[in-house]
């Protein structure tokens, strides 16, 4: 075995990807992953799923078993925090004190909640969603009947709003822009979501701004600066996330809105890569530099990195894609859509549940919404990789089969 060591910061969707990634491209010295939660890297898109539901239990969210890292002569320093990282020496400092060196370093410190500064915050009953911990902690306060305020009407509020109603709560949405989803999706698909919530019970506020929380000891009302107010026994804030890059600005590697890194997730020091949520990344599709927040993100860009540790070169350059799961909808998005300058819906968006939303600039697919349409959502991801030109009608006619516009 070599006498080498990779230190991996960060134990999640990059680091267990990354980690396995390195003995398969002949990586033989030490791994050591180093993670402050208390876990083996385990899926986070549950969370606001089918963990929060109760579906789903730890064991049943691990991204791998514990014998797979075992195999893989994969260290683990659960619930340890790295500190500083000194480049010229080469070593990490943990919070303990301990001093590690290492040869390779790989950041994988992703992102954590933006926290808002309301008069109240502190009180019982109100919770971001991040990691296990959060979920727990809003798990005591579920309950049919109880009144529960979700503050932020992105994806992880919306699958929130959806799986508290499913277990009885009485939910309501506060979204301070005008319409929910407004900085990632198109006018359409708000008012659709707007509209399944409603069905299922769920009521959607915009254009609201909360101004404060009030209770003795425990969250009873959420206050607005319209002066209106909402009862309620639990708060969940969604407010978007920042990327961890601290450690990495205080060593003096390039930061700009992520870690910036090249397309081999290669940083300015060529000893450390970066992937996942907290890098700064170019992408060809887009002709820009993107940091995203997204698993296929981190999964994918963490083999480029696993490779150039080890001295290959492994383009990074994916379409990005995501998903997200309410109800019976299973949304899932090819590309990005900012800069469109036509969508075209392609089936019933009005009153169905199945349709795509389609967004073209200058006449060539650049991103879509398919809602449960998976056969639209894989003919999308290579009409957008391969620029194939599509014809508007023709995506709308739900009598042409997908197919057929990769002809
Ligand atoms: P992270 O998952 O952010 O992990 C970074 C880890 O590093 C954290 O455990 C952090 O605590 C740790 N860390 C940071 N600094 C240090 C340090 N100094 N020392 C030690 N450890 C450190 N994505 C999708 O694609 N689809 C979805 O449906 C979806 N749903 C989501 C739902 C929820 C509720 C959340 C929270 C996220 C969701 N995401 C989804 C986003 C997805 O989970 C992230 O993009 C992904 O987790 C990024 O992985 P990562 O490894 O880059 O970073």
């Amino acid at each position: 075995m070599s006498e080498q060591t990779c230190i991996i910061i960060g134990a999640s969707h990059a680091a267990a990807q990354l980690a396995p990634s390195l003995r398969q491209q002949g990586w033989e010295g030490r791994i050591i992953v180093i993670g402050d939660e208390a876990y083996i890297p385990y899926h986070r898109p549950p969370l606001s799923k089918t963990f929060l539901s109760g579906e789903k239990e730890v064991d049943g969210i691990l991204i791998r078993p514990a014998a797979i890292y075992q195999k893989n002569a994969i260290e683990f320093k659960l619930g340890s925090r790295v500190e500083l990282i000194d480049r010229a020496h080469k070593t990490i400092t943990l919070k303990s004190g301990e001093v590690l060196n290492y040869d390779k370093l790989a950041l994988c410190t992703g992102s954590r909640v933006r926290k808002v500064t309301l008069p109240g915050v502190e009180l019982e009953g109100i919770h971001y969603l991040r990691d296990i911990g959060d979920v727990e902690g809003i798990k005591q306060h579920v309950a049919a009947g109880k009144q529960a305020v979700i503050v932020g009407g992105g994806y992880i509020g919306l699958e929130t709003a959806a799986v508290l109603n499913k277990l009885g709560m009485k939910v309501t949405v506060l979204e301070m822009a005008p319409r929910v989803l407004a900085r990632v999706t198109a006018p359409e698909l708000s008012e659709f979501y707007t509209r399944v919530h409603t069905e299922e019970g769920v009521v959607i506020k915009t254009g609201i701004a909360v101004s404060g929380l009030k209770g003795d000891g425990h969250v009873q009302q959420v206050h607005c600066a319209d002066g209106s107010s909402f009862d309620a026994d639990l708060v969940v804030i969604g407010v978007g996330v920042i990327p961890n890059v601290e450690l990495a600005e205080a060593c003096g590697l390039n930061v700009d809105n992520g870690i910036v890194v090249d397309q081999f997730a290669r940083t300015n020091d060529p000893d450390i890569v970066a992937a996942g949520d907290v890098s700064n990344h170019p992408n060809q599709h887009y002709n820009r530099r993107l940091r995203l927040e997204s698993v296929p993100n981190a999964s994918e860009q963490a083999k480029s990195a696993a490779a150039s540790i080890c001295g290959k070169d492994v383009e990074y350059n994916a379409l990005p894609w995501f998903w997200s799961d309410q109800y019976d909808l299973k949304l899932q998005i090819a590309g990005l859509s900012q800069g469109y300058d036509e969508v075209v819906i392609r089936g019933d968006i009005k009153s169905s549940r199945k349709f795509s939303a389609f967004y073209l600039l200058e006449g060539k697919l650049i991103s879509a919404d398919c809602v449960n349409s998976p056969l639209e959502f894989m003919v999308s991801k290579r009409l957008i990789t391969e620029k194939i030109s599509v014809n508007a009608a023709q995506l709308a006619d739900i009598n042409i089969s997908p197919k057929e516009f990769l002809n």
